[in-house]
């Protein structure tokens, strides 16, 4: 037992044992430390067998502390430094060093933010947030409620959920009824139809509206969707708005969603009120701006990097008006996975969710706070709470608009880069976004106005799936280089967009989100996607 007690933190005061704590770690980032090469990778990429993983057992003996983080350590080759200026692949920031230490007291002292009874002012962190995150978007502190939980897709399964409550009210109990859909547009994210599963409201039930070449929902299509699933008796469930998309950040018109629903609720007396789901997973941190002085400029941003924050803001001002929000502090908050947070412009919506405290006998007897009455989650960790409040307190206003001036400033630059470049499309040129996406073609082919003919002439499906191909072996060219340290790695995805004919269209794609990206790092892009041409040219 004395052995065994060694690897846990002491309940008493033992500083001696704190250095080994301590020690523990730094050999552990020594040892990651060492694995650092010419790669955006720890270590080196080996395949990964499957085989071998499955036959583990539990062995008799157990092992020591040192042995088990070597071992842990050994799970990090290969892996990828999302910070490294050559990894723009995804929307997976580099988390800051105060937010890695929220979690991780969070994970020696362990509170558990379902209740304040077992997290005492840890669960103040929780409410901290919600109303700094209510100021950040212009809601009202006295009116709001939130909570954290397991992902962006939770913030949409609480958005919807409510929605659902609203529309069917007492499906909680009795279960939902059959004729309740969801609205969202083509480019949301697929966490749309888990929801729409999980919820029992069917994958079939969530209607997409088509979006337009900016990725945003074309709000006149979605009047006529939303009339035609009144005219039908169907109920709606919620409306959900993408504020920046995954893939090509594209941004809803939210103010004139809401003022569609609040029309619809009028003419067809309508009586409940169709909940409006902001999905700003991705684009939440652009509020930052939502007071910056574009006039004066303060930051000192460059003309194109200013057109396109004031672009963005122009849309995610108007946050204030969702009925809830989602945030992903895991991705433009610099915050470790999971942080992601739901904010309720009504704090009571919270109260379609409730059980009543009979029917958990374990919990609530003591303490004031206890959201879990109404959270999905039993056990809720308080690291999310504490990361987000670390990075609130480390960037504050400033800091966020120029780290997020920055990478819009670089992937300007990226886009400029590459326009230059006879053989290259950039496909979302007026993007206000971070993410970069863009089309490769073989010699021969007129670029002028392929983009165009692509999209719209049916007599150009098979040239889409020949060039679909070779951007998929230019992805794969770049990809490899990469792994071998000498290259950026982008990543691509499947189907930026359809043509009006119905094929996909495969992009390259650039995500720049982290501080350490620079403009040798967005110049080796198109360095690296010029030799990636010359190489499969040498193939053919
Ligand atoms: C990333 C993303 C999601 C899913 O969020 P997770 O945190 O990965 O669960 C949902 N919607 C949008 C728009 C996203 O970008």
């Amino acid at each position: 037992m004395a052995g065994l007690r060694n690897a846990f933190p002491q309940p008493f005061s033992a500083a001696f044992h704190d250095s080994y704590v301590c020690h523990t770690v730094l050999r552990a980032l020594d040892s990651l430390d060492d694995l650092k090469n010419e790669t955006p990778l720890l270590g080196g990429r080996e395949p990964l067998d499957y085989d071998t993983a499955r036959t583990v057992t539990l062995r008799e003996e157990g092992a020591s502390v040192e042995e088990v983080v070597k071992d842990l350590v050994s799970f990090f080759h290969g892996m990828t430094i999302w910070g490294h200026p050559h990894t723009q692949q995804n929307v997976i920031p580099p988390s800051t060093l105060p937010s890695v230490v929220g979690m991780t007291l969070a994970h020696l002292y362990n509170p558990n933010i379902v209740s304040d009874e077992f997290s005492h002012r840890v669960a103040l962190a929780e409410v901290e947030v919600v109303a700094a995150c209510a100021s950040l978007l212009g809601y009202d502190q006295d009116e709001v409620g939130g909570l954290f939980s397991f992902g962006g897709t939770a913030t949409n399964l609480y958005g919807v959920k409510v929605g659902l409550e609203k529309a069917q009210p007492g499906a909680m109990q009795s279960g939902v009824r059959e004729g309740l859909v969801t609205f969202a547009s083509d480019s949301s994210h697929y966490c749309r139809l888990t929801v729409a599963g999980w919820l029992g409201l069917g994958t079939d039930n969530s209607i997409t509206i088509p979006t337009d070449d900016r990725g945003e929902m074309d709000v006149g299509a979605l009047r006529t969707g939303l009339e035609e699933a009144i005219g039908a008796g169907k109920k709606i469930a919620a409306i959900i708005c993408t504020m920046g998309t995954t893939d090509s950040f594209g941004i809803d018109d939210l103010e004139a969603v809401v003022d569609l629903r609040d029309e619809l609720v009028e003419t067809h007396g309508l009586q409940y009120k169709p909940h409006v789901h902001a999905d700003a997973v991705s684009g939440w941190a652009w509020a930052v701006f939502n007071d910056y002085d574009f006039e004066v400029n303060p930051l000192g941003f460059a003309a194109r990097t200013l057109r396109a924050l004031a672009g963005a803001r122009h849309r995610i001002k108007a946050l204030s008006l969702a009925d809830s929000v989602g945030i992903d502090f895991h991705k433009t908050g610099f915050a470790p996975y999971i942080c992601s947070l739901v904010v309720f412009k009504d704090g009571h919506d919270l109260q379609h969710l409730g059980r009543k405290p009979e029917t958990m006998p374990m919990l609530y007897q003591h303490g004031d706070y206890h959201p879990g009455l109404y959270t999905l989650e039993t056990s809720r960790m308080g690291g999310s709470a504490l990361a987000a409040i670390a990075n609130l307190r480390l960037l504050g206003r400033q800091g966020w608009q120029s780290v997020l001036g920055y990478i819009v400033d670089l992937s300007q630059h990226l886009r400029d880069l590459l326009e230059g470049q006879p053989h290259i499309r950039v496909l979302n040129r007026d993007s206000v976004g971070i993410v970069t996406l863009f089309r490769v073609y073989p010699e021969g082919v007129d670029t002028f106005d392929i983009e165009r003919r692509e999209l719209t002439d049916s007599a150009m499906r098979e040239e889409v799936r020949t060039y679909n191909e070779y951007n998929h072996r230019i992805a794969d060219y770049l990809h490899e280089r990469a792994m071998q340290g000498k290259g950026v790695a982008i990543s691509r995805t499947d189907a930026y967009r359809e043509t009006l004919f119905g094929e996909p269209v495969l992009a390259l794609k650039s995500y720049l989100v982290s501080p350490f990206d620079n403009e040798e790092s967005v110049e080796l892009v198109v360095r690296n996607v010029l030799e990636a041409r010359q190489a499969l040219a040498r193939e053919d």
